[in-house]
């Protein structure tokens, strides 16, 4: 399987940086974000590497992906309230790291905020 050693998701997912996992199969980890911003705030990636959910990951691999949200959301006890899940993609979507995954949050009434900056602040 593919990990590039230049990858901080890679690394996790492969075991060389030890993160704080919460499930793990051959295809996808899961493990909690660093710096969470909601009571759980879990990350989902897949084990090979993709820059982003839309660099042509295998749709059986984003299944397991959104699989293992539900199974995380409901071992975490967040299924019933209800919880987010996020994907950023590239610079404008906010993506600061290039290996993909989808952020698991819940835990809190989370706000109806789609981003921070203004479009006018935006530069083209
Ligand atoms: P993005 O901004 O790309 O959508 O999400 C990247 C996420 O990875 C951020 O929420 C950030 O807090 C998290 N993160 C960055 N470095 C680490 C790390 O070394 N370990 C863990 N567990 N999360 C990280
Ligand atoms: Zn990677």
């Amino acid at each position: 399987m593919s990990a590039r050693d230049d990858c901080l998701f890679c690394k996790i997912a492969h075991h060389q940086l030890e993160s704080d996992y919460v499930y793990e199969d051959d295809e996808v980890c899961a493990f909690r974000d660093v710096s969470p911003l909601a009571p759980t705030h879990v990350l989902i990636v897949p084990k090979e590497h993709y820059d982003s959910v839309v660099d042509g990951i295998p749709a059986t691999t984003l299944a397991a992906m959104i699989r293992v949200a539900t199974e995380v959301a409901k071992d975490e006890g967040i299924f019933e309230r209800g919880f987010r899940l996020v994907t950023n993609v590239g610079e404008d979507g906010g993506q600061t790291v290039r290996h993909a995954h989808v952020h698991l949050l819940g835990g809190r009434r989370l706000s109806k905020d789609m981003g921070e900056t203004p479009t006018r602040e935006r530069s083209l």
